[in-house]
């Protein structure tokens, strides 16, 4: 499905084996050619509809010249690597991005991370296995590919004749930006702003000292004032109200970080057992995972604000009240 967001946008409605059910891509159509913001996973269905969309406005992934890409997750670059190879695209991505792409390129590392890091917050190894197993297969959605040019803050890229800006926004994962055509007035928010969820944080294992709370608070604060009218979600239709969405999702996490320390006070308990609290105790695997790092998030901050501390028990890390 592609529609017409804005003069020379359009968005693409890429499939998505998850929850979320679909993703977003956004192009702009210039003179010589197509600019990609994001791409969607590169799984089977994604590419035939990529290809189906812009024919129907009468260009091909040939034309497809440059991706910028908002953060590394499968769903918004999978499919850069195997574009490129079709159109000789410039891929563009954050510096930080280029270096997580770096660290995930040791799997062996990445994976005795991720088995000490969620043991110790107490989720059982017949858990973690079956989740490395999952990280593993997702994997696969991306198609191997390289960073040609990481993206600079300060400077001002222009297409045709429009031009945007690069706004840091970590929070949702560590490298993650927005693209903002400031005349336009329009936001591609990726992850960072979404219409309908908040999107979901987590640690980064190779970067213990990233606070993805804390950033992604900072990230909305630092955008809030920006003259933006249209924002573009990776995930959900097309909005406008940019402020009243950021405080929508502060209340999230106000509300959200009040029931964390509420659990911790009963007694002390590993990060898991406060994500049960919080969101039950009926959850897949993968959505262990998720709820695990949505409530570690939390946790970590009020280790910061001095309400809570943690002590270590046997494998286990514990947080128990001041
Ligand atoms: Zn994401």
């Amino acid at each position: 499905m592609i529609k017409e967001i804005a003069e020379n946008f359009y968005m693409i409605t890429l499939p998505m084996p998850f929850r979320l059910k679909h993703v977003n891509v956004i192009i702009l159509v210039h003179d010589k050619g197509v600019a990609l913001f994001d791409t969607g996973l590169n799984m089977s269905g994604s590419f035939s509809k990529l290809e189906d969309s812009l024919e129907t406005i009468g260009k091909s992934v040939h034309d497809i010249d440059s991706i910028f890409i908002t953060h590394h997750h499968v769903d918004h670059c999978g499919m850069a690597g195997k574009i490129k190879e079709i159109s000789g695209a410039v891929i563009y991505m954050s510096e930080t991005g280029r270096q997580i792409i770096e660290n995930h390129k040791n799997e062996g590392l990445a994976i005795q991370k991720i088995k000490k890091f969620y043991i110790e917050q107490g989720l059982t190894e017949k858990t973690v296995d079956g989740l490395v197993g999952l990280l593993r297969h997702f994997k696969k959605a991306i198609f191997p590919f390289q960073v040609d040019e990481c993206l600079d803050f300060n400077k001002k890229y222009t297409i045709d004749d429009k031009t945007f800006e690069i706004l840091p926004t970590p929070g949702h994962t560590r490298d993650h930006i927005c693209f903002f055509f400031r005349e336009e007035g329009i936001l591609l928010s990726g992850d960072h702003i979404l219409p309908e969820i908040t999107p979901n944080l987590g640690p980064d294992l190779f970067c213990p000292e990233f606070r993805p709370l804390r950033s992604f608070l900072d990230s909305l604060t630092s955008i809030q004032d920006l003259p933006v009218s249209r924002i573009f979600p990776a995930h959900g239709a097309p909005f406008s109200d940019l402020k009243k969405r950021i405080e929508e999702m502060r209340g999230h996490h106000k509300k959200r970080g009040d029931l964390v320390f509420a659990s911790v006070k009963e007694r002390p308990k590993t990060t898991f057992e406060v994500s049960q609290d919080i969101f039950g105790k009926d959850l897949s695997g993968f959505d262990k995972f998720l709820a695990l790092n949505e409530t570690y998030v939390h946790l970590i901050e009020l280790i910061q604000e001095g309400l809570i501390e943690e002590h270590k028990s046997g494998k286990q890390v514990l947080y128990n009240i001041n």
